[in-house]
């Protein structure tokens, strides 16, 4: 199976890693530089993206990160891994990674919609798919290059460019492993750089 890593410095990253396991991957709990090594790719969770932001910052991860995806391997964020992945921000300045080239809203669907489900119809994927979203982003704008792969009312809730994938929404939480699937295939398989 291939070997991936789910950063582990906050957030949810123990549901990916119990999907992983049950698709015959090798899952590896990342929190060092070092621990990117020989890897096939990458899951940055959902949690609080400044955190995270600002814990890649102190353990080296976000330079780290970066040239892990410049040299070919595969990336996947999840909500707070999504915001992480963008180039800029409609909010206040925070540390990204800027994978992808796209704004993000932060916190989109407004502090008062703290979480909710929607069935999304998923380019490329036979019939819908259920989207877990708590205080979700979406990408406002997306930089050419950028395939959208499921919106809600022209808001950006999972997008793919070459090496890079994001899910505004949160698939470890449910029992639907197809994007899962969709990552180790097609992304974490695919020779295309963005
Ligand atoms: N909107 C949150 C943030 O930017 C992410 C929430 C989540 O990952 N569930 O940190």
């Amino acid at each position: 199976g291939r070997r991936i890593g789910v950063l582990a410095l906050q957030g949810d990253f123990r549901e990916h890693v119990e999907i992983l396991e049950r698709l015959g991957a090798e899952p590896v709990e990342v929190r060092h530089p070092e621990d990117l090594r020989g890897l096939d790719g990458l899951i940055v969770p959902g949690g609080e993206s400044t955190t995270i932001g600002n814990l890649m910052v102190h353990s080296g991860m976000l330079d780290a990160i970066r040239s892990f995806f410049y040299q070919g391997g595969a990336v996947w964020g999840t909500c707070a891994g999504m915001v992480l992945a963008a180039s800029a921000t409609t909010g206040p300045s925070q540390p990204l990674l800027g994978i992808m080239s796209a704004l993000v809203e932060r916190n989109g669907f407004g502090r008062q919609v703290h979480s909710f489900e929607a069935d999304l119809e998923v380019k490329g994927f036979d019939g819908p798919f259920r989207g877990v979203f708590i205080r979700a982003p979406y990408f406002e704008d997306v930089g050419p290059g950028v395939e959208v792969l499921a919106e809600i009312d022209g808001r950006v809730v999972a997008a793919r460019a070459g090496k890079v994938l994001v899910t505004a929404f949160h698939p470890e939480l449910t029992d639907d492993t197809r994007f899962h699937e969709y990552f180790l295939r097609e992304v974490c398989g695919s020779d295309e750089r963005s």
